[in-house]
C-alpha cells in the first residue's frame, strides 16, 4: 500500500486526513458570513441616523425632505438587493455584489453631501469601507469601476447641492481633492486585499484537490481505478448491516481471471496490466450504477450487486464472461482468448461478511476445478 513520509501508519494517515478536512471546513465556515443581511441593514440604518442627525444639526429644515426621501429610496434599494442575493443561483453573485456595492456607495456619497464640510469627511469614510468590503468579493477590475463610480457620484452630486457657491469653491476644493486621494489610497489597499484573497483561494483549491487525491488513494486501486480491498470491505459491512435489518440484500460475484500467469509469462507484466485494466472496464460496464466493483487482489475481483438475488447475479456474470471472451487486448488472434471464472453467493441475513465471501470463493474454486470459463452458484 502506498504511504507518505508524514503518514507512516494507516491510523496516522486517517487522523491527519480528518484533521486537514476539519480545518478546511472551519475556514470555509469562517468566510461564509451567515448574518450578512442583518449586518448590512443594521449598518445602513445606523448610517442613515447619523446622517440625519448631522444634517439636522447644521443645515436647518430646508434640506430635510430631500435627504429623508434620498435615504428612504436608498434603504429600500439596499433591502431589494439583499432579497435578490438570497435567491441562490438565480443571479450571477459577482454582478449582483457589484451592483449592490455601487448602489450603497452612490447613496452614501449623495447623502453625505447634505452634511457640511467639516463633518462630511466623517461620513465619507463609509464608501471607503465599501470599497474595502468589495475587495473581499469582487475582481480587481470591478473594484476599480466601483471606485470610479463613487468618485463620479461625489463630483456630480456636489454641484447640484452647492450650485450657489460654485462647484469647487472655498472648502469644496480641498475636500474634493482629499476625498479623491483617499479613494486612490483605498483602491490601492483593496488591490492588496484582492491579491491576498485570490492567493488564499488558490491555496484552498490546491488543498481541496490534495484531499480529494488522498481520499481516492485511500479507496481506489491504482492500476485499475476500481475500489480497493479495504474500501470494498467497508462497503460489505455497510451492506450487511442493511441486509440484517431486512432492508436491501446483496449478492457477490467473486471473479478470477483464468491462467493469468501465462499472460504475464508470454507477453510480459505490462501486457498483463493492460488485461487487468480492460477487465476492470468490462466489469464496470456490466453492473448498474448502484453496484460496486473492486479489485480484491492480484487478478481477483469482487462485484457487489446491491438489491440483487442470485438469478440477477447470474445474468450479470453471464454478460461479464461473454465480454471477457471478446476482449482482444494483446491483439494476437492466434492466442487463446482471456476468460474468467466466477463464483456467486447471495448474502443470507445474519451471516458474516467473511462467510459470504468464503461461499463465493468456494463456488469459484469449483468453477476452476470443473474447467474454468464458467459460473458456479454457491
Ligand atoms: P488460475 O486460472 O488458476 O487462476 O491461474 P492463474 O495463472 O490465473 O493464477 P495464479 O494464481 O497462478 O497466477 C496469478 C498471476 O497474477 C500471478 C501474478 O504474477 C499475476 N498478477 C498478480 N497481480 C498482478 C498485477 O498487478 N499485474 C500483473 N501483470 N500480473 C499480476
Ligand atoms: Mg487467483
Ligand atoms: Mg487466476
Amino acid at each position: 500500500m502506498l504511504r507518505f513520509a508524514w503518514c507512516p501508519t494507516p491510523t496516522m494517515f486517517a487522523l491527519r486526513y480528518r484533521a486537514a478536512k476539519t480545518l478546511l471546513t472551519l475556514s470555509q465556515l469562517a468566510i461564509r458570513k451567515p448574518a450578512r443581511t442583518l449586518v448590512v441593514l443594521a449598518g445602513a440604518m445606523a448610517y442613515a441616523l447619523v446622517c440625519i442627525g448631522l444634517a439636522a444639526a447644521s443645515e436647518g429644515p430646508e434640506f430635510e425632505p430631500a435627504l429623508y426621501s434620498l435615504l428612504a429610496f436608498w434603504g429600500l434599494g439596499l433591502a431589494a438587493f439583499m432579497a435578490l442575493d438570497k435567491q441562490d443561483g438565480r443571479f450571477d453573485t459577482g454582478s449582483l455584489t457589484f451592483a449592490k456595492s455601487c448602489w450603497a456607495n452612490v447613496g452614501v456619497v449623495a447623502s453625505a453631501l447634505f452634511v457640511p464640510d467639516e463633518l462630511r469627511l466623517l461620513l465619507l469614510v463609509v464608501p471607503l469601507l465599501g470599497i474595502l468590503h468589495a475587495a473581499l468579493h469582487l475582481a480587481k477590475r470591478q473594484v476599480g469601476y466601483l471606485t470610479l463610480i463613487t468618485w463620479f457620484a461625489y463630483l456630480l452630486v456636489q454641484p447640484l447641492l452647492y450650485s450657489g457657491s460654485g462647484p469647487l469653491a472655498g472648502a469644496e476644493l480641498p475636500l474634493t481633492l482629499g476625498f479623491t486621494a483617499m479613494l486612490a489610497v483605498m483602491f490601492f489597499m483593496a488591490g492588496e486585499v484582492t491579491a491576498l484573497r485570490l492567493a488564499f483561494q488558490r491555496r484552498n483549491d490546491r488543498l481541496n484537490a490534495a484531499l480529494q487525491q488522498l481520499a481516492d488513494l485511500a479507496m481506489r486501486d491504482e492500476l485499475t481505478g476500481l475500489y480497493n480491498r479495504r474500501y470494498i470491505m467497508e462497503v460489505l459491512n455497510r451492506q450487511k448491516a442493511l441486509g440484517d435489518r431486512g432492508h436491501v440484500g446483496f449478492t457477490l460475484c467473486y471473479c478470477d481471471l483464468d491462467h493469468f500467469k501465462r499472460v504475464n509469462d508470454r507477453f510480459g507484466h505490462q501486457q498483463g496490466d493492460r488485461v487487468l485494466q480492460a477487465f476492470a472496464r468490462c466489469a464496470e460496464q456490466v453492473v448498474r450504477s448502484v453496484d460496486f466493483v473492486a479489485r480484491f487482489g492480484g487478478e481477483e475481483f469482487l462485484l457487489v450487486l446491491v438489491d440483487a438475488d442470485k438469478d440477477a447475479a447470474q445474468r450479470v456474470a453471464d454478460r461479464l464472461c461473454a465480454s471477457v471472451r471478446d476482449l482482444d487486448v494483446i491483439g494476437n488472434d492466434s492466442n487463446p482468448r482471456q476468460s474468467v471464472s466466477i463464483g456467486i453467493a447471495e448474502f443470507r441475513p445474519g451471516e458474516s461478511v467473511e462467510d459470504v465471501i468464503q461461499r463465493a470463493d468456494r463456488a469459484l474454486y469449483r468453477a476452476k476445478s470443473s474447467g474454468r470459463d464458467r459460473i458456479v452458484q454457491g
